[in-house]
């Protein structure tokens, strides 16, 4: 069969599931669109400001956009926040003192906090004689509760820390309403902790969020699914209004909180692309479904199994090729038909914050930005490569035809 056919055949079976995209992001853009109108957003919200950004209105509107938007009384968005990976730093460092615990139900956090909780000598939390303790999932691939309860029962902790997406590991993304059920549960046991939410990839792959069911604090990257591929970089912490305060006097100074912070390039880019990033998400959960289902025609382990998208609440997908030479190519076949740094060979490298050699393709137009179409992978057993992203799902097609070719030629002979 030939490779475009192939392709044709894996969108028609999934006519079921882009129904159910459409209607997600349809929901989504309202919501988003309500909070844009109940606030007001105006072309003022847009001027540059400077200095210390004393009453920057941008600033302010931006937050209350986000709030609303993700069911919270607070948010903090910013692109003082360099990374995901420094707005989680930012959320434990603002809740955790010397002697607190937090518990991570969702076993090892992601690979870039490890040296956050665990380094030496760095200001770790660690360092800092703050415990971090994890327990992994169940039999069932979902949170292990009977563990979690028996850790409650021994000690109390100040935070409870999830993370909704797969991250590094072979597993599914939890839901929005799967978080749901630990946050009524830690609520329970442990009354007193902050529930935090590593919500990178999440945003918007569901008609609601994790704080529409009760968590306190979420967590993100702008250059991934809020940022709608538009903001140039950034962060956003949202949430209840004690914990967001908090938090602020990490991210600027004690006491002084969300009062300050200037940008003199504008705010205009993060508001249309928080306004785009509904219609985006949808774009990139497209391009994962179709990734997901063609590899698993061609008898790949995929998550979401069998190309089966449909509990999707992250925009990944997980593709397992058992060797490195067959990784590689596939991320360099990704890179190839990038728009930016095509002509560039992605090569496995010893990425800052990962703890194997990393190959990452991203011919992307904000670096890094993995809301744009981009592969990345450890190299290490099974070699997993993880896809996401795709601004428009016309780019990921491309991008899956010559990743076919570059696999099997022009015709596909496997049987399927
Ligand atoms: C990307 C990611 C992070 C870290 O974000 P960076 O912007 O890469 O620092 C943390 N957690 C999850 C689940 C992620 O996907």
């Amino acid at each position: 069969m030939k490779v475009e056919e192939f392709i044709k055949n894996c969108e028609s079976s999934l006519v079921g599931r882009f129904a159910e995209i459409d209607d997600i992001v349809y929901h989504n853009q309202k919501k988003v669109l309500d909070a844009f109108r109940e606030n007001k957003i105006a072309l003022r919200h847009f001027s540059p400001t400077s200095g210390y950004g004393y009453d920057d209105i941008g600033r302010e509107a931006l937050s209350k956009v986000y709030s609303q938007a993700f069911c919270c009384e607070n948010a903090i968005v910013s692109p003082m926040i360099a990374s995901g990976t420094h707005a989680l730093t930012l959320v434990l460092f603002g809740l955790l003192r010397p002697d607190d615990v937090a518990l991570s139900l969702t076993g090892a956090p992601y690979d870039t906090l490890t040296d956050v909780i665990s380094g030496e000598n760095i200001g770790s939390l660690k360092d800092f004689g703050i415990g971090f303790e994890t327990i992994g999932f169940g039999q069932d691939g979902g949170i292990d509760f009977a563990l979690a309860a028996e850790k409650f029962a021994k000690k109390k902790y100040k935070v409870v820390f999830i993370q909704r997406s797969r991250g590094y590991s072979w597993r599914d993304s939890l839901s929005a309403e799967d978080i749901g059920a630990a946050v009524r549960f830690v609520r329970e046991k442990c009354p007193d902790a902050a529930i935090v939410i590593d919500n990178c990839y999440g945003e918007f792959t569901q008609k609601q969020e994790p704080t529409d069911f009760g968590a306190d604090v979420i967590a993100g990257s702008l250059i991934k699914n809020p940022g709608g591929g538009i903001a140039p970089t950034g962060g956003y912490i949202a949430g209840k209004d004690k914990y967001i305060e908090q938090i602020s006097y990490r991210l600027t100074a004690p006491g002084v909180g969300m009062e300050v912070g200037s940008y003199s390039a504008g705010y205009q880019p993060f508001f249309q692309g928080f306004f785009l990033a509904p219609h985006i998400v949808g774009q990139a959960l497209k391009s994962a479904a179709l990734f997901a289902k063609a590899f698993s025609l061609l008898g790949y382990e995929v998550l979401p199994a069998d190309g089966n998208t449909s509990a999707a609440s992250d925009i990944i997908a997980s593709i397992k090729f058992g060797n490195a030479e067959k990784l590689i190519g596939f991320c360099q076949a990704i890179q190839r038909v990038s728009p930016v740094d095509s002509h560039l060979i992605a090569m496995p490298w010893a990425m800052p914050g990962y703890l194997d050699e990393v190959i990452m393709a991203a011919g992307a137009f904000v670096q890094g930005a993995s809301i744009e179409l981009s592969a990345d992978a450890p190299i290490k057993e099974p070699y997993i490569a993880y896809v996401q992203g795709g601004l428009t799902f016309e780019h990921a097609k491309i991008a899956l035809t010559e990743t076919l070719i570059s696999l099997y030629g022009d015709e596909i002979t496997n049987n399927i």
